[in-house]
């Protein structure tokens, strides 16, 4: 029995963990999980990896050690074929790999919606880790400019930073930029506090969906205080290169980062079995597909209802649970028995600020400020699966506290060949080795 697992995030990840258990005594049972990368990425520590709070690689976990008998597979799906019950993948060689299954997990998460707003692809995203390194490498560069700047709309433009999006991405991702701003401007003498420009765009009528009402309120003060131009009901017409257009006004800006709302994994959306109109695989409330059987989908591109049919949120906490409770389900069908619904109230939501302040609903308790952002913090060190890793997430945050942000960029452009007689030759992947020396006659 081939159980195959696509996707290494939350709810991927989860699933694998759970499935291992539950097939302790079932040697038959193979499970393998393909992943492009080989980390599991807790994407709400995303933010402080970007301001520099935490080490980069800290807000990630390696796949292969939380994993005992899992077979891990380094590789990008392709596609899959339900028919055949075949899943297509290449590895980072270029090799090509098909995978036969007897059940599929799909688990590909999401990826940020670029067809909303004409000009989307010249915005930066914040996804990934490589988003975040990006996206910290030109704020930073953003302020060598202004420094350096010698005309006073050059000097503007990079001092302006434009969110567009005002879910909890959006309002965190500001709320972390505001807070290294202030922490890192004494590095740059020349440039005022009042210099900087932050805006925040929302087209809908209010901040944080995810949230209630009040905190939300509670973070539009908190933002507002530091200076951000926070709009809602203002959709952005068109993004062009450093600069946004509005019905009714250009704003020029060095910065832009695009955050508003995603779409599920076109791998995920081109499987031939049911979706839903944005592309989510259509399961019902066991998370099995309505049209194969043989597929089950869970986290953000999979639509899942609920008891009173509404679908769950596209959620870490929820894409965990679904993680587990599908692996419960896919283990009930191997043993012929039936699957159940998937039935889970969110604990509550939790929206970080930066400045050690954060907004959260937990247990229904409400929370703002420093006990909000503890409590956050708290929880999702926990959510990270080894202790290595919260050890070194703990450490980062201790330094933190004495210290202010780093400003050292990290250069990721590779070193040029040289035609000398000590070379270093490219590899696949951009990744250089050294080759033994070679002296030439
Ligand atoms: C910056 C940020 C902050 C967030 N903060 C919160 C928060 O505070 N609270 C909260 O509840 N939610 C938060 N979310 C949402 C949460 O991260 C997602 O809901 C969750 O990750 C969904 O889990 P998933 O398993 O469906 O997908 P993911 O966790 O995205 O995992 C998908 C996996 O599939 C892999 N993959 C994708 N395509 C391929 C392919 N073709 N081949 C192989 N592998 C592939 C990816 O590399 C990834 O490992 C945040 C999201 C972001 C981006």
């Amino acid at each position: 029995m081939r159980i195959v697992i696509l996707g290494g995030g939350f709810g991927g990840v989860a699933a694998a963990r759970r499935l291992e258990k539950l097939c302790g005594r079932r040697p038959d049972v193979e499970i393998t999980l393909v992943s492009q990368n080989n980390f599991f990425m807790l994407t709400p520590l995303l933010f402080e990896a970007c301001s520099g709070r935490l080490e980069l690689r800290h807000c990630a976990q390696p796949i292969r050690p939380t994993l005992r008998r899992t077979r891990f597979l380094e590789a990008r799906v392709e596609r899959v074929d339900p028919e055949g019950r075949v899943v297509h993948a290449v590895g980072g060689e270029g090799g090509t790999y098909e995978l036969p299954y007897d059940h599929l997990v799909v688990g590909l998460g999401a990826a940020t919606n670029e067809a909303l707003i004409p000009g989307s692809a010249s915005a930066m995203t914040f996804k990934s880790m490589a988003d975040a390194l990006l996206l910290r490498n030109h704020v930073i560069e953003c302020f060598e400019r202004a420094d350096a700047a010698r005309t006073s709309a050059a000097r503007r433009r990079c001092l302006t930073i434009v969110v567009i999006g005002g879910g909890l991405v959006g309002v965190e991702l500001l709320g972390e930029l505001t807070a290294f701003a202030d922490d890192v401007l004494r590095y740059y003498p020349s440039i005022r506090r009042e210099e900087l420009s932050f805006h925040l765009f929302e087209a809908g009528p209010r901040i944080l969906p995810e949230i209630d009402p009040s905190l939300a309120e509670v973070a539009v003060r908190v933002l507002r205080r530091r200076g951000v131009d926070l709009r809602v009901s203002a959709p952005v017409q068109a993004i062009e290169s450093d600069r946004i257009r509005l019905a009714d006004e250009t704003i020029e800006a060095g910065t832009v980062v695009l955050a508003a709302g995603i779409v599920p994994s076109a791998v995920a959306a081109g499987i031939p079995v049911e979706h839903d109109r944005r592309g989510r695989i259509v399961v019902d409330a066991a998370m099995r597909s309505r049209s194969h059987p043989a597929v089950w989908a869970l986290g953000d591109c999979a639509a899942i209802p609920g008891p009173d049919g509404t679908l769950y949120p596209a959620l870490a906490q929820h894409a965990v649970r679904e993680g587990r409770h599908v692996a419960e389900n896919v283990f009930a069908a191997v043993e012929g028995r039936q699957p159940a619904p998937f039935v889970f109230r969110s604990l509550g939501t939790m929206a970080s600020l930066g400045h050690q302040r954060a907004v959260a609903r937990v247990f229904g308790l409400r929370l703002t400020g420093f006990p909000a952002w503890w409590v956050r913090r708290t929880y999702y060190l926990f959510q990270m699966p080894r202790w290595d890793r919260r050890l070194r997430i703990v450490l980062d945050w201790t330094v933190a506290l004495f210290f202010r942000p780093d400003i050292t960029k990290v250069d990721i452009t590779p070193e040029p060949v040289p035609t000398s007689r000590h070379y270093r030759r490219p590899v696949a992947g951009g990744i250089f080795h050294d080759p033994p020396l070679r002296v030439d006659p």
